[in-house]
């Protein structure tokens, strides 16, 4: 946790970002919700997550994430993929599903953690320009490293139930993910780094049918139904 938010300041940091107007409103609202859910359905632990979103105006940025501590960052690259607040609380359902899954420390080996540390620490020592420099690549890395397999498809089950709790209709769950396979080949190296990591494919789809049923009584039953 101490490690995502060391990582969210070094990656976000330098960024420019948006902090007002409707696509701030809408990814500050869709992940307000998102937490809301998180936070009834998830583990005891993330009642400590250090929640926060910044909406980081690079258009040519397809990705988002959530870090470990509950630190989000959405880029005004998918927001186009997303194309709707629902479409945006799938992808962010999904991402939040991953830092409540610890799915974050799991997927880093110890040797990389303790790299990390080590090279945080030299920045925040006050290390050279150098130091700070091999310190973000290294953040970086560990933001874009791939998930496992069956992190995803846990990520997509658990991110579904949180959409469709939030008041977010599941069925724009398939198409979403439709909508960033058909990106694939044409988006440069941050989208392909997304999709990479997140390769939508059939088993994807099939469990996402699967689970559709019981995201839509939570879907139903939800009180934010009828918010846009
Ligand atoms: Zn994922």
């Amino acid at each position: 946790m101490q490690l995502g938010l060391q990582a969210y300041d070094e990656i976000v940091g330098e960024e420019p970002l948006i902090t007002s107007g409707p696509q701030y409103d809408m990814v500050q609202r869709a992940t307000g919700r998102l937490v809301e859910a998180a936070k009834r359905m998830g583990p005891e632990f993330t009642q400590r997550f250090e929640w926060e979103v910044r909406l980081i105006d690079n258009p040519d940025v397809v990705n988002a994430f959530c870090l470990p501590g509950g630190k989000m960052a959405v880029y005004t690259g998918i927001l186009p993929v997303a194309q709707t607040e629902t479409g945006l609380a799938v992808v962010m359902g999904h991402e939040i599903a991953h830092a409540t899954e610890r799915h974050g420390t799991e997927r880093m080996s110890r040797a990389q953690l303790e790299e990390l540390v080590v090279q945080a620490g030299v920045t925040a020592a006050g290390g050279d320009e150098l130091h700070a420099e091999a310190a973000r690549g290294a953040l970086q890395l560990a933001v874009n490293l791939p998930f496992s397999r069956r992190d995803e498809l846990e990520a997509d089950q658990v991110g579904l139930l949180y959409m469709a709790a939030a008041g977010y209709d599941p069925r724009e769950a398939e198409r979403f993910w439709g909508r960033m396979s058909a990106l694939s080949g044409g988006g440069g190296s941050s989208l392909e780094a997304f999709l990479s990591t997140h390769p939508t494919d059939q088993d994807r789809i099939a469990q996402i049918r699967e689970l559709l049923p019981e995201a839509m009584r939570l879907y139903e039953a939800s009180e934010a139904v009828g918010n846009p």
